[in-house]
């Protein structure tokens, strides 16, 4: 958490207080992964080049400080699970899935929830995502009250993105919305996993097959190549690379 502070109305629990600079995507990750060395570089692999994100992350007064502690609780989950994988078991399964289980299902769901709300309430430029006011309010809701909701709530798919067969950990870039292949929906690669988020409460197009649910997550794991939209998006990045 930033000591720097502003006076303002938190966003997750409406009051009026000092404000934290809050991080859009988790600050934990960012300083694990930063490597000054490699700061604003260009990752080449194959035909494919990566833009390395400035590597401090994209931040901005949101939460007091209740609020940025109830979801560094999340967080400090989310970097446990992901990058220390503590007590889940890792399957890889037939058709390039992985089956991950033994996972907390409320604190995961919730940090994926935060991030997508975070988006929703930046104001930043080529951060900021744009849900319905009912929408926005649904999740600040879940948020406040630790309410996970069922795979269905906000439902999202999983993609562990392969380059040349490693997945490439260190990779985040700015969140986009799209209505390919699913319309309403947001996409966020966040740390070499790309996210599929519904933009609404409810999308029927999803399924619980390759979901998060209490028992099981299910991830594809997908050559970079094989999701045209990343790449694409990716592309267009590097065009503005002066
Ligand atoms: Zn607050």
């Amino acid at each position: 958490m930033s000591k720097k502070r502003k006076f303002g109305k938190c966003n997750l629990c409406l009051k009026e207080n000092w404000l934290c600079k809050s991080h859009i995507y988790p600050k934990a990750f960012v300083n694990h992964l930063r490597d000054k060395k490699v700061d604003n570089i260009f990752l080449v692999l194959s035909d494919i080049i990566l833009k390395k994100s400035k590597q401090d992350g994209p931040k901005e007064y949101l939460l007091c400080e209740k609020c940025e502690t109830h979801i560094k609780l999340y967080e400090d989950y989310y970097k446990e699970f992901f990058i220390d994988k503590k007590n889940i078991s890792l399957k890889q399964i037939e058709n390039g899935l992985i089956h991950i289980s033994g996972y907390n299902y409320k604190k995961l769901r919730l940090f994926l929830l935060s991030v997508l709300w975070r988006t929703s309430i930046t104001s930043l430029e080529n951060w900021h995502i744009e849900l319905s006011t009912i929408d926005q309010e649904l999740l600040r809701n879940a948020i406040l009250n630790d309410i996970p909701g069922s795979y269905d709530f906000f439902p999202f798919y999983t993609f562990l993105i392969q380059i040349d067969g490693h997945n490439e950990s260190s990779f985040f870039m700015n969140p986009f919305d799209s209505n390919v292949p699913i319309d309403n929906c947001v996409f966020m690669y966040i740390f070499g996993v790309l996210y599929m988020f519904s933009k609404t409460s409810i999308n029927e197009r999803f399924t619980q097959l390759n979901s998060l649910t209490r028992e099981k997550w299910i991830c594809n794991i997908k050559n970079i190549k094989e999701v045209p939209i990343l790449l694409e998006k990716i592309k267009s990045i590097n065009i503005d690379k002066s």
